[in-house]
């Protein structure tokens, strides 16, 4: 274990403060000021303004580019989507492999955070202190290849559903949903505040870019094959100053001295270096990539923990980032790595306090003498909110876990369960346990969650419907629906109409299913409950018109068929009812709960005779009605 003194000593570049540092951030005495730091800041504000005329060109005119960031590659991977941020992404990478990562130095957003952060702080006299860790530093490649492979190699390989290899591409580069794949504002801010500000407050200029962007583990990767680098001529005298330029912590002037040239894969190209090298020894020219260098000089690098801590802090990190990720359904991925990264940091140094006499934190003495002082004190109240609210959070994640696999486990389908009220008759024994257990978690994360997830909401909310407890199971939906975005929201809102139909509260059922619709007009389910709330509420002229429309979207559609059939014959429109039935009844599954299903909802609407063929079509078929007994009543 070190010393405090090391423990403050491992933060810095010890072998530049033996070569001229000045005193604690301040930069060595003499040293010139970077000419290409005022141009790199400039370009980043522009690549910040052109963000914001994008989200503004689209508020004004209701499309635009689909948004140029890189996680969107996810959805040309997985669905064939091919969008601006998967073309943006793989143009930066195959630049990345001749240039090196000036993507990431001059156009990334998050980066000019951290960079903003660090000359804010920098103002108010706390140099960002890089922290050294031998095991998170492959975070970020981990977190690209989870991010980017791990889907379709699970998809391929663990999943029933095998689609092609190369997925069908559709063209998705113009869009007027631009904000569909991004978090809401509110979380948003947050992100950027842990992301930009936090990470590089506890783990130095470069934190998020070193210990969780995804983009930047293959950015690396990519950077060791680019034969354009930094590199040095014989005019360098090991002054340092390149070194203590350097906010992506390379240590420049040892990496020239051993390889006569930078092979830090976290060199971002900033040119700070070449710029304040008094001996003008740097200068960026092509020659062997950084690949072809057998070892770099670890051997300068003073890592900030020991072997033991470095195992703690990867159990905390991958707990963190369990604890974090999409809890409530708010946290993004990139945001959860951030946080876990903040986390380790706060574990280890309160570690470090238990464990030995002298512990720093930037100026601040945290422990003296094996004395903890004020300082240290604050510090560990502050850590001790961090880490209590992750463990918080942790627990509020089991749950939401936990409900999503019970409720995940029931198979009833949908239609089926919703072709009357209180279903659970049917539920088979393993089914009606899941609810139970779904129920538990589920309301328990909702219990004590310290904010509202509409996606475990509304997945308690069916729970509640297939126990029994209709009405509780409406209040939810709509719930859930004030919080969910729009896809999300439309599906709510369906299903609410739907069960406000069941229960014979058509007027709201109708005004909810209209809200569906006006999320999401092609949900042809909608539709269908839609004509049966106007059908119930007298209105039969309208609903034969929704059905009609539904059925002259899609002539496939068994259940409208079936419901058109059966109004048009309790109209008295016997030759049209004819004609749609015999299209029903083609489009109609050979399977019993299906037709038990069609069978309940007509006699719901109280087109008994058609319901009457698909009871006996069921009874033909066989299938759970049979033995649940739910089904006798209405024969
Ligand atoms: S590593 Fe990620 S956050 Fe850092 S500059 Fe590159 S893309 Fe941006
Ligand atoms: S490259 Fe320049 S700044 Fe760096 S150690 Fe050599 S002389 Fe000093
Ligand atoms: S090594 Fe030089 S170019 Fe690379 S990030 Fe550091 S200062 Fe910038």
């Amino acid at each position: 274990m070190k010393t405090g003194c090391q423990d403050r000593r491992s933060q810095s570049h010890g072998t530049i403060r033996s070569l001229g540092t000045g005193p604690s951030g301040s930069p060595p005495i003499g040293m010139r000021k970077s000419k290409t730091s005022r141009w790199r800041a400039a370009v980043l504000i522009l690549v910040n303004l052109l963000m914001v005329a994008h989200i503004f060109q689209w508020r004004i005119t209701g499309r635009t580019v689909s948004p140029i960031e890189p996680s969107e590659t996810m959805y040309t991977l997985q669905n064939g989507a091919i969008n601006a941020g998967f073309i943006f992404f793989a143009l930066a990478i195959l630049a990345t492999l001749i240039l090196g990562r000036f993507v990431c130095g001059w156009g990334c957003h998050i980066l000019a955070l951290q960079d903003f952060c660090g000359w804010m702080l920098k103002k108010i006299g706390i140099k960002p202190q890089p922290f050294r860790s031998r095991l998170l530093v492959y975070v970020p490649l981990i977190a690209a290849l989870y991010m980017f492979v791990w889907p379709t190699v699970r998809q391929r390989l663990f999943s029933s559903e095998t689609g092609p290899l190369i997925p069908k591409f559709t063209n998705h580069l113009v869009t007027s949903n631009f904000w569909e794949t991004f978090p809401s504002v509110g979380v948003a801010i947050p992100f950027l505040i842990i992301c930009g500000f936090l990470t590089v407050y506890f783990l130095g200029q470069k934190g998020f870019c070193t210990y969780a962007c995804p983009y930047g583990g293959f950015f690396g990767l990519a950077d060791k094959l680019a034969p354009l680098r930094i590199r040095v001529t014989d005019a360098c005298n090991q002054c340092g100053h390149c070194t203590a330029t350097c906010t992506s912590n390379v240590l420049v002037h040892a990496e020239v001295k051993a390889h006569q040239m930078v092979v830090d894969a976290g060199c971002m190209k900033c040119m700070d270096c070449i710029s304040v090298c008094p001996n003008d020894a740097l200068y960026l020219g092509f020659g062997k990539p950084s690949i072809t260098v057998p070892t770099s000089p670890t051997a300068s690098i003073h890592y900030s923990v020991t072997w033991s801590e470095e195992i703690l802090g990867a159990v905390v990190f991958l707990g963190s980032l369990l604890a974090l990720r999409d809890v409530y359904g708010l946290v993004p991925f990139l945001m959860a790595l951030g946080c876990a990264a903040v986390t380790t940091f706060l574990t280890l140094k309160i570690w470090r306090l238990l464990k030995t006499n002298d512990v720093f934190f930037h100026r601040f003495a945290l422990k003296s003498n094996g004395r903890i002082q004020t300082a240290g004190w604050a510090f560990v109240l502050c850590a001790a909110a961090w880490i209590g609210l992750n463990a918080h959070s942790g627990w509020i994640r089991y749950h939401e876990f936990a409900g999503t696999r019970a409720f995940q486990k029931i198979r009833i389908p949908d239609e089926l369960a919703l072709a009357k009220i209180s279903p659970t008759s049917w539920l088979s024994p393993v089914e009606k346990q899941c609810v139970l257990v779904g129920e538990r978690h589920l309301q328990a994360a909702s219990d004590y969650g310290l904010f509202t997830n509409p996606n475990t909401l509304s997945k308690l909310a069916w729970l509640e419907y297939l126990s029994g407890a209709a009405e509780r199971s409406v209040r939810l939906l709509g719930q859930a629906a004030q919080f969910q975005k729009a896809q999300a929201r439309a599906l709510s809102l369906y299903y609410r109409g739907a069960i406000l139909n069941r229960l014979h509260r058509c007027q709201e059922a109708s005004v909810s299913l209209d809200q569906a619709l006006s999320e999401r007009e092609d949900l042809i389910l909608a539709r269908e409950e839609k004509g049966e709330s106007l059908w119930l509420l007298g209105r039969k002229d309208e609903a034969i018109e929704v059905w009609t429309g539904a059925i002259e979207r899609n002539s496939r559609l068994a259940l409208t068929g079936n419901l058109l059939a059966g109004a048009l014959r309790s109209v008295g429109r016997l030759e049209e009812a004819a004609t749609y039935e015999k299209q029903a009844d083609e489009a109609t599954p050979n399977d019993a709960l299906y037709h038990w299903m069609l069978a309940w909802r007509l006699n719901d609407l109280g087109m008994s005779a058609l319901a009457r063929k698909h009871f006996q079509r069921a009874r033909e078929l066989g299938g759970r009605g049979d033995s649940s007994g739910g089904f006798g009543d209405s024969r």
